[in-house]
């Protein structure tokens, strides 16, 4: 099969083209091509010689990801289906709020962290995605948004999977959203939501202009290792000195991810926990309703728990804000996603 461009950085093709011969500007029109003009083809690349096209038609290909389900929600979050070349099955939801268009995006099909809460996780683990099939989940959401006179203003690697289980291809993501050439996403437009794995968040902090955002959902080692088993490996103490001795700097901002689940996480203790653990960082907190969903046995707290959470953090100088519940109708809220795999598991516990 010939090479992909598409998910290649300015790096890349620079590297390939001068492989070939070919001078450094070459490799800065074809990335504007794949990424601001969202080329689909080489013919489409005028600015190119008829001969150098065909020299890159005969090397090179350039993959395009067209969903095969697009679902919209009654709040206008919209959610795609993506079969990738082998089969496997991704989600990506564009959830639209003022100006912004923020489009989520999976790194994985399925997660292997085994969160007990997350349906992702409950449908088990597949692969790594490629910088082209991430990208090209950006690329659609990009062309579908075009077509309505709108944009994609930010990204969040927040959809199916772990992104730092997958960090080479997440942070070669990250460089073509945040190039001038490519996507031109300010830094501040792109987050990276892990489960905490610490090393590779330090990598993210040091050699990308992303985001960071940590899901720590729970106030004590003994609740986040029954929730999130990844917490053996990296436990709360750790997370918290990685947030505490980084200063995020200007225009960057560590966020605190909280999943509230009714009984589990959700006390007034736990609020207070959860003040004591972050007054000395410079984080913002978000506070996420639990979503329900088939795989699990949580339960979503009462309407308000955030309320109260939102008031005790602010009592230790913490800003916390509640991530407004979108797209539920079409199983798009967090916790939900679950591509194809659904089928799959169907299959192999013998239901309809
Ligand atoms: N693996 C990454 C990113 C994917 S999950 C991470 O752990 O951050 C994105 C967010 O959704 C995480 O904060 C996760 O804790 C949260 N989440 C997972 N399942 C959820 C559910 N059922 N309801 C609400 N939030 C959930």
């Amino acid at each position: 099969m010939k090479v992909d461009l598409k998910g290649k950085t300015l790096k890349e093709l620079t590297d390939l083209f001068s492989g070939m011969g070919k001078e450094p500007y070459r490799a800065r029109q074809v990335f504007r091509w794949l990424y601001e003009k969202l080329a689909t083809s080489f013919d489409e690349m005028t600015d190119l010689s008829r001969s150098f096209r065909q020299e890159l038609a005969e090397r090179f290909r350039i993959s395009w990801l067209d969903p095969s389900e697009t679902r919209v929600s009654g709040d206008g979050t919209v959610k795609f289906l993506f079969t990738l070349e082998d089969g496997e099955g991704i989600e990506s939801v564009i959830i639209p709020d003022g100006e912004r268009r923020t489009v989520c995006v999976s790194t994985q099909a399925g997660c292997r962290m085994g969160c007990r809460f997350c349906a992702t996780a409950g449908a088990g683990f597949v692969r790594n995605l490629t910088s082209a099939e991430i990208i090209g989940q950006v690329c659609y959401a990009e062309k579908f948004l075009r077509e309505r006179g709108e944009r994609v203003t930010n990204v969040v690697f927040m959809g199916m999977g772990e992104p730092l289980d997958n960090v080479d291809e997440v942070m070669k993501s990250i460089e073509i959203l945040t190039s001038e050439l490519g996507f031109g996403l300010g830094g501040k437009r792109v987050t990276v939501s892990t489960c905490g794995l610490v090393p590779e968040m330090k990598k993210i902090f040091h050699e990308t202009r992303a985001q960071i955002a940590v899901s720590l959902n729970a106030t004590t080692d003994r609740v986040r290792e029954r929730l999130m088993p990844v917490n053996r490996k990296y436990p709360i103490a750790e997370i918290v000195d990685f947030l505490r001795s980084f200063d995020p700097g200007p225009g960057r901002k560590f966020t605190v991810e909280y999943v509230l689940i009714d009984g589990v996480n959700d006390s007034v203790e736990d609020a207070h926990r959860l003040g004591r653990l972050l007054k000395r960082c410079r984080v913002k907190v978000n506070l996420i309703p639990y979503n329900e969903n088939e795989f699990s046995p949580f339960r979503s707290p009462p309407e308000g728990r955030e309320e109260v959470f939102r008031e005790i953090l602010h009592r230790y100088g913490i800003q916390a804000i509640k991530r407004q519940r979108r797209g539920g109708d079409i199983e798009a809220a967090c916790g939900q996603l679950r591509g194809k795999i659904r089928k799959k598991l169907a299959r192999q516990y013998g239901e309809k």
